[in-house]
């Protein structure tokens, strides 16, 4: 028997904090690097960066330092450098208060998405292994390719020793996070904090959508009160 019979399934980017932080992190790790060693001024590669990433070339923002600076380096030294680098992040406060808060009465892990060395160095920067239980790094399960993949979930679940009908996923993704979870018999909450606009839809199949993290304690009692709540705060 598990110390506590309900689990939420966290998405991490864009859901417990904004993917653009480590995007910025990115940058500035790329423009450190220009600037050492191809003698690029590295406060204006990052302003061009940061811009690209604001306009039609975003995506391809790399590509665009590499030709306005006319650097002579393959992108994929500079994407080498992004993946590697130990990204600056801090955790939003309203997340620490949030998984703090639910860390009392549910079990609580991560289900992320990408690939699981930059996804860990991401937990560790944010300080996320203390606030949950379990990190399950989706693409180590099932077909490699990560959510809507049922394995991640059920790895999850497995962990936790939960059922799925007692247990929320919350992510932003309709597709990846909320689709996903619903295949497995999960609940669901998107949050639309981060991803909002054409990106970042309303799922049809999603129980409830939150637009700030600080709702989802609320929310996911409404959806699956539970009976050790109460004892447990
Ligand atoms: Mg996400």
């Amino acid at each position: 028997m598990p110390r506590n019979p309900r689990a939420l399934l966290f998405d991490l980017d864009d859901t417990l904090y904004p993917l653009r932080r480590f995007r910025l992190s990115g940058f500035a790790a790329v423009s450190r690097h220009v600037a050492r060693f191809y003698g690029a001024d590295e406060r204006q590669a990052f302003k061009l960066l940061v811009a690209a990433s604001r306009g039609p070339r975003r995506g391809k923002e790399l590509d665009l330092l590499i030709a306005q600076f006319d650097l002579k380096l393959p992108v994929t030294e500079l994407v080498r450098i992004v993946r590697g680098h130990d990204p600056v992040l801090r955790i939003p406060p309203a997340t620490q208060q949030a998984l703090r808060l639910l860390g009392r009465s549910w079990q609580l892990a991560v289900v992320t998405n990408g690939i699981p060395a930059i996804q860990a160095a991401k937990v560790r920067a944010l300080g996320l292994d203390t606030l949950v239980d379990t990190v399950v790094y989706a693409a180590d399960y099932g077909s490699g390719e990560g959510k809507p993949d049922r394995e991640p979930f059920l790895e999850a679940l497995r962990r936790l020793d939960v059922r799925p009908a007692q247990a929320i996923a919350i992510g932003d993704d309709e597709f990846a996070d909320i689709f996903g979870a619903t295949r497995c018999g999960l609940r669901t909450i998107q949050t639309r904090e981060w991803r909002t606009g054409p990106r970042g839809r309303v799922s049809i199949c999603a129980d409830a959508v939150v637009n700030h993290i600080s709702e989802v304690p609320a929310m996911a009692d409404c959806i699956l009160p539970g009976r050790l709540a109460s004892h447990a705060a």
